[in-house]
């Protein structure tokens, strides 16, 4: 089995990338820091390609490398992704525009680079990540509105490319443990574990969860046991929000 993780070198793309190569998998890490994706790939014995999402060559050159080293393109998980919140009112042009890019134009990039190997092998799993943040959270019109394009097109994709034996599925994660859960604590000013205390006191399993809680749901979603789940947005975020 061959994967392409992107924004696999750190945080949920890097806990997925572990989790899918110590199944078997060949892991091309695809990530715009292109020494923790070296880090990453050597860990787990993948290949480590520099990729920006929102720059169409080098996501084809990322799925162009696992189809070189495995022979096929089985698996593709888009995790690359920003944040850039504010309050609408202060939000700028650019953190609006790299947001959208980024999440949406890089996914629409790597998703149909990895359909054309998967629809001629008639295989494949794809999993989008999503954010219970399309859900709606203040200070996030930007990210909020790319979280909530991921599931439509997760599930337009399960129409289009169904027919070929492709998945398409999409997973929500809540608050993880990761560099950009740092990155908002940093902005409101809070200490990181203070922060993470008042964040799990909200939700019902009363912890934050780690980048590991959800490489397994997209592990499972890229297993044969999840063969006949297609379309579907699984939120990850330790019990209900709505
Ligand atoms: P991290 O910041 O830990 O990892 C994201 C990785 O993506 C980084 O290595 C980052 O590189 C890379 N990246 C950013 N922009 C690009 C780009 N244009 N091209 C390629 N790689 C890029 O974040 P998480 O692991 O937390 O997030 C992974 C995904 O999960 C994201 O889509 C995020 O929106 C989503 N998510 C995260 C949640 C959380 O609580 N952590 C909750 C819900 C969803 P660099 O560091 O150099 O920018």
């Amino acid at each position: 089995m061959t994967a392409v993780v992107t924004g696999g070198a750190k945080g949920i793309g890097a806990a997925t990338a572990r989790r899918l190569a110590s199944e078997g998998a060949t892991v091309v890490v695809a990530d715009f820091d292109e020494d923790a994706a070296r880090r990453t790939a050597a860990e787990i014995g993948g290949h480590a390609v520099r990729c920006d999402v929102t720059n169409l060559a080098d996501v084809e050159r990322a799925v162009q490398t696992a189809k070189e080293r495995g022979g096929s393109v089985d698996v593709l998980v888009t995790c690359a992704g920003i944040i850039r919140d504010n309050l609408l009112f202060k939000m700028t042009d650019d953190d609006w525009n790299a947001v959208i890019d980024t999440h949406l134009k890089g996914t629409f990039h790597a998703v149909r680079a990895a359909q054309k190997h998967m629809v001629a092998q008639k295989s494949g799993k794809m999993v989008l990540i999503s954010s219970t943040s399309a859900l709606g959270n203040r200070g996030q019109t930007n990210y909020a509105t790319a979280k909530a394009g991921l599931q439509g097109m997760t599930k337009t994709l399960a129409i289009e490319l169904g027919p070929y034996n492709v998945n398409v599925n999409c997973v929500a994660p809540g608050f993880i443990v990761t560099d950009m859960t740092r990155q908002t604590a940093e902005r409101v000013g809070v200490p990181f574990e203070q922060f993470m205390e008042s964040v799990a006191a909200q939700v019902p399993l009363r912890r934050g969860g780690q980048p590991e809680d959800v490489a397994g749901t997209i592990a499972f979603l890229c297993s044969e046991d999840a063969s006949y789940v297609s379309g579907q947005v699984i939120y990850v975020a330790g019990g209900p929000r709505t």
